[in-house]
């Protein structure tokens, strides 16, 4: 089972629950950074990196000599990563996305293949649990191809074990392209004005995907917001979405997160909150 635990807005909770739920699941378990943005499963996890590989895109590179100045490649490239500069012809390899069209197209032969990296994928282990990380590097925009590349490669990790990701935060392109290759998706969803706007819009966003959604309430019962959670609770209960957890408001967990603790480590109670919602989290995944 592949979880993917993802949020409407950064800072809700994701990296909390992934690294309290490790401790916790009851079967052989792959942990995945999908936040390759800013990836920072590893500050509460400690893994141990065994290997590291580089992830690249294919971008043409210009023959001059050979080229007509024809501009067919120009003409296919969607992405306007091709131009004409007077009698040249500049490739923006930056601004490629790898489909492949110039190459098909140039009657030429006059673009050979070079390779723009993207970032890196980090695997090991942390306190007896598989570990995959990736990280974009620095300067490159485009995530998705790195994502697919870290999605495949926790495939071959996960052997028949489930799967718990932490996703990037939001519903832009890096979240979607993790959470439409999941089994389920859990998102964690804060009871303020500002993350109950942003959870609604996760839920319109990945209801479209194919896995069903729960939630878990974090920052729950915060003095005087009642009714934050309350409208989050309706909210759910209307929408039929399971809520299986309320991880409640506290300053130390506040603390132990600042200094990377993890907060099923806080105390027993804690502890039990997060192997209880293991627990629901894995019949939920049984029964999609
Ligand atoms: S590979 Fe595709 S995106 Fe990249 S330069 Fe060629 S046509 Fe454009
Ligand atoms: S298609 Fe080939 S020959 Fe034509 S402009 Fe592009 S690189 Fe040059």
């Amino acid at each position: 089972m592949r979880i993917a635990v993802a949020s409407g807005k950064g800072g809700a909770g994701k990296t909390s629950l992934v690294s309290s739920l490790a401790p916790v699941w009851e079967r052989p378990l792959l942990l995945v950074d999908a936040d390759v943005e800013a990836p920072n499963l590893h500050l509460f996890l400690h893994p141990e990196i065994s290997r590291e590989e580089a992830v690249t895109l294919p971008v043409p590179e210009l023959n001059a000599e050979a080229c007509t100045l024809c501009g067919r490649c120009r003409e296919i490239c969607s992405y306007k990563a091709i131009a004409k500069l007077g009698r040249r012809l500049k490739i923006f390899g930056d601004m490629c996305h790898g489909c492949g069209g110039c190459f098909a197209v140039c009657p030429a032969n006059a673009l050979r293949q070079g390779f723009r990296e993207l970032g890196t994928l980090s695997e090991g282990s942390a306190s007896g649990r598989s570990f995959l990380m990736g990280r974009t590097r620095i300067g490159e925009a485009m995530t998705p191809p790195l994502l697919r590349a870290l999605l495949r490669r926790a495939s071959d990790l996960a052997r028949g074990g489930d799967t718990l990701i932490d996703c990037p935060p939001g519903v832009s392109c890096p979240a979607m392209t993790v959470v439409q290759r999941a089994d389920l998706v859990l998102l964690a969803a804060e009871p303020t004005p500002f993350g109950f706007h942003d959870f609604t819009l996760a839920v319109r966003a990945f209801s479209r995907a194919k896995a069903p959604l729960a939630v878990v309430m974090n920052r729950a019962k915060m003095p005087g917001n009642e009714a934050g959670d309350a409208q989050l609770r309706d909210f759910c209960r209307s929408r039929g979405l399971p809520l299986l957890a309320e991880v409640p408001f506290s300053r130390t967990a506040a603390e132990y997160g600042a200094q990377g603790g993890r907060l099923c480590d806080i105390s027993e109670d804690w502890h039990g909150l997060f192997a209880a919602l293991a627990q629901r989290l894995r019949k939920e995944g049984v029964r999609s």
